[in-house]
């Protein structure tokens, strides 16, 4: 049965952007979280978003005012009986294991139930939830309106029909799914996150400014965006919990956090949602 009622819960950068591509994709939507100040900011960000989706002709068989009238917003987690839960809350064992708890009774008997953790086993996430045959990995590329890939991930629990469903949603969306094993940072990330680690610690160690180190990468390595610039973009607290995770999954110090990543994440400086990071922003 094809998915047309997606929740998703947290409706930060990523749950946004999961919101805006499923609605792109003519779904339903329903973005939870408990902060109404960010559901405000996600009304604008989607509305944006599907403007301009409309624009580059990115709607699948919807219109645009079909596509705004099928999100619902809500600080409230009484739904049920949803085709698909798309967990998308902070970097935090405890907070998700508590949530994807809850998140049990708002998918239907026949739902998926999935988390966008970036890093963390989706075979511990499993322990926390009702019905973990049906629980999976699907983590989403940041910025999720541009970026083509989707990771699938499924636990030791998980059946190979949930595995299925959540690849078959991430091609509805127009996204490639590519099946991983439940390994800390999985592929993207285990390859990615060390690397703005590493610019960390070139800062730290005054090898250059962080725009030299950024311009340095682009046009010596071809990146498209610098990696501090890129550390910023996904959240510095965001960074320093996966690269947490994989120091102590793999028990392997060549993944410990650099310490001035630490120092910016205590500061309060988590990069550009919260104004300054590496670099600053209106
Ligand atoms: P974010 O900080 O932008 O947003 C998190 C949202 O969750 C906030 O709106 C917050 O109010 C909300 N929240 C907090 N506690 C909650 C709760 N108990 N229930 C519901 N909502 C709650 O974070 P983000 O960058 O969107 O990351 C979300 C998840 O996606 C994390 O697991 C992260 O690792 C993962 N992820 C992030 C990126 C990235 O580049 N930022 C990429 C892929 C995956």
């Amino acid at each position: 049965m094809a998915i047309q009622n997606v929740f998703v819960a947290g409706a930060g950068q990523m749950g946004t952007g999961i919101a805006q591509v499923a609605l792109q994709a003519g779904m339903k939507v329903t973005l939870f979280d408990i902060a109404e100040g960010q559901l405000d900011r996600a009304r604008e960000r989607v509305a944006a978003g599907l403007t301009k989706a409309d624009r580059r002709g990115k709607l699948n068989g919807v219109t645009l005012a079909e596509a705004q009238a099928a999100l619902t917003l809500t600080t409230d987690l009484s739904a049920r009986d949803m085709d698909l839960v798309i967990e998308a809350a902070p970097e935090s064992e405890p907070l998700k294991r508590d949530l994807l708890a809850r998140l049990s009774e708002v998918v239907g008997e026949g739902g998926v139930l999935a988390t966008n953790t970036s890093s963390l086993s989706i075979t511990r996430l499993s322990q926390a939830v009702r019905r973990p045959e049906a629980f999976v990995g699907m983590h989403f590329m940041n910025p999720v309106p541009l970026m083509a890939l989707v990771e699938v991930i499924p636990g030791l629990a998980t059946d190979e029909s949930t595995r299925d469903r959540a690849a078959d949603f991430v091609r509805a969306l127009g996204k490639t799914p590519v099946v991983c094993r439940d390994l800390p940072g999985f592929v993207v990330n285990r390859l990615l996150i060390p690397m703005l680690n590493e610019a960390c610690f070139a800062l730290l160690e005054g090898a250059c400014s962080p725009q030299q180190i950024d311009d340095a990468m682009k046009l010596g390595a071809g990146l498209p965006m610098g990696p501090l610039a890129l550390a910023d973009m996904i959240g510095l607290d965001t960074c320093l919990a996966i690269m947490e995770v994989m120091q102590r999954g793999y028990g392997d110090d060549k993944y410990r956090p650099c310490p001035l990543l630490r120092q910016y994440v205590d500061a309060g400086w988590l990069g550009k949602k919260s104004g300054r990071g590496f670099f600053t922003y209106g």
